[in-house]
């Protein structure tokens, strides 16, 4: 069924009706247009480093059973040298280019060629034609969403090929791991330098694009904000929906075949890593109407940071938990699998809840029921860069009175459930864990120092209301 409420598009007012105590400047919310020692330093460490962090992740459960220390320690103690470990790697292959291309190629496919009929029978399944939110130059962008369907259909074949066709194997994700790292590599390089070299010459929307002046600060964090290929092919919703997040499901059904195949039987840690972390998919693509309003859509430009983390970082390290189980079979008591279960799905319904109740608030622009009572709201305003000013609110109840990003809690509640699912034998798989925290946290700080400049005195009024980002009391 489609939005039967516009999304929240503030409506425009002229530049004299701007309330007298703003102090956010103009059109200035996205990302930064100067860039401190700080986070140029980060930018170059993560372009140096994070491919290889990668490779270090998958290279060490290909040869060393996934213990992250086993590397250096056969480094410092002469038992290996690097050419050693790299001439034991798995080159690309032509297969994992061909089997690449078209994966790739069948997402476009679905993502370009199939409008949504989804939501014409999944009742409250909002797809089809949305909005998104107002850009800082003031644009509104449409966007196609079909991410569900392109899930469905794709795990449709994916099961259909596991039962019926065998057209080829449900282990061929895992046999081609480290060939796929490569070619997903190429993609994510080509993509971002592509999106780098568009928006200098022929950017989808010029005044929505960022420069720095500083080379590698535009490569990472972009130069356009919502670029384009034609009216429909967005590529930020492409690349961090599809192929990214479509696969993340495949390629744990693809480590359950293979823990099956290896030691006869799918373990319960592996069945519990697929559901929670299938919920936590099937939950992006029905919500997928409410991405369009996330910080990766409304607030990023497209650079390395999205292309490249959405084509390898994204898929190679999101599932590391699956690929352990591949080479550690856990098989957990029932109180533990209990509890990992009981945590995840916690967790999922705070993610979820808290997500909705801010989706819900700005859709009806207010008006609806928080926790069965109407919510307690802060008026805000902002201008755009084309001096027009908008008119917003912030939600002061449910979740978002208990914490500014109490979303992000339930997130890191599911995150650390994936891990304990995986036992206490190593540590490569608590690195999403440890990752997400970082991730959540530097995205707290990111986001509040935004809104702080896109609301001024508004954002203030907020956070003395709400004082604490995550934890009440802690932080
Ligand atoms: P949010 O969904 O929390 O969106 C933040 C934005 O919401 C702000 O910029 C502001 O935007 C608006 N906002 C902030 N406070 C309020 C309020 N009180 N009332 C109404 N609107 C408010 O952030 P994200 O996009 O980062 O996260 C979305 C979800 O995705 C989270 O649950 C997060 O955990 C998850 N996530 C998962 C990742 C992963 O890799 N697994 C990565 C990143 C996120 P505006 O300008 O519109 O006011």
């Amino acid at each position: 069924m489609a939005a039967k409420s516009q999304p929240n598009v503030p409506k425009a007012k002229s530049v004299d009706s701007v309330t007298s105590d703003r102090t956010a400047s103009q059109g200035q919310w996205g990302r930064a247009w100067e860039v401190d020692w700080f986070s140029l330093g980060s930018i170059i460490f993560l372009l140096l480093c994070a491919p290889f962090i990668v490779y270090y992740f998958i290279m060490a459960c290909d040869q060393y059973s996934c213990a992250l220390t086993g590397p250096v320690v056969d480094i410092a103690t002469g038992r290996a040298r690097l050419s050693d470990i790299w001439a034991k790697t798995p080159p690309i292959t032509r297969k994992a280019a061909q089997l690449y291309t078209l994966w790739v190629t069948f997402q476009v496919l679905l993502y370009t060629s199939l409008p949504d009929f989804c939501h014409k029978f999944l009742p409250g399944y909002v797809g089809g034609i949305q909005e998104g939110a107002v850009t800082p130059a003031g644009v509104v962008n449409k966007y196609q969403i079909n991410g569900l369907q392109a899930w469905l259909l794709t795990h449709l074949l994916w099961f259909a090929n596991a039962h019926l066709l065998s057209w080829f194997s449900p282990t061929i994700i895992f046999d081609n791991w480290i060939p796929l790292l490569w070619c997903a590599n190429i993609l994510g390089y080509a993509v971002s330098t592509f999106a780098m070299v568009k928006g200098y010459f022929f950017p989808t929307s010029a005044r929505d694009c960022k420069f720095t002046g500083n080379f590698f600060y535009n490569y990472m964090m972009g130069v356009e904000f919502n670029p384009r290929i034609g009216k429909w092919f967005d590529f930020k919703l492409f690349f961090n929906g599809r192929p990214g997040i479509v696969a993340w499901t495949l390629i744990n059904l693809s480590f359950a075949a293979k823990q099956r195949e290896l030691h006869g039987h799918v373990t319960n840690a592996m069945v519990l890593v697929n559901v929670l972390q299938a919920i936590y998919v099937i939950d992006f693509f029905w919500n997928e109407t409410w991405y369009l309003k996330t910080i990766d859509i409304c607030h990023d430009h497209f650079g390395w940071y999205l292309g490249w983390g959405d084509c390898v970082w994204l898929p190679y390290l999101y599932t590391l938990q699956g690929l352990y189980l591949v080479y550690h079979p856990v098989q957990l008591s029932t109180p533990h699998a209990v509890g990992v279960l009981l945590l995840g799905l916690v967790g999922y319904y705070i993610f979820r809840v808290a997500n909705h109740q801010k989706d819900l608030f700005r859709r009806t622009d207010g008006r609806c029921l928080i926790w069965g009572k109407k919510p307690k709201i802060i008026e805000c305003s902002y201008m755009s860069a084309d001096g027009q000013t908008h008119h917003s609110k912030l939600l002061v109840s449910g979740f978002w009175g208990v914490a500014r990003h109490f979303n992000y809690v339930g997130d890191l509640m599911g995150s650390l459930a994936y891990c304990l699912a995986c036992g206490g034998g190593h540590l490569l798989p608590y690195f999403y864990i440890i990752y997400m925290a970082i991730l959540l946290t530097h995205r707290c700080l990111r986001d509040e120092h935004r809104c702080a400049s896109k609301y001024g005195r508004d954002w203030e009024r907020y956070t003395a209301a709400v004082p604490y980002r995550l934890l009440p009391g802690i932080f």
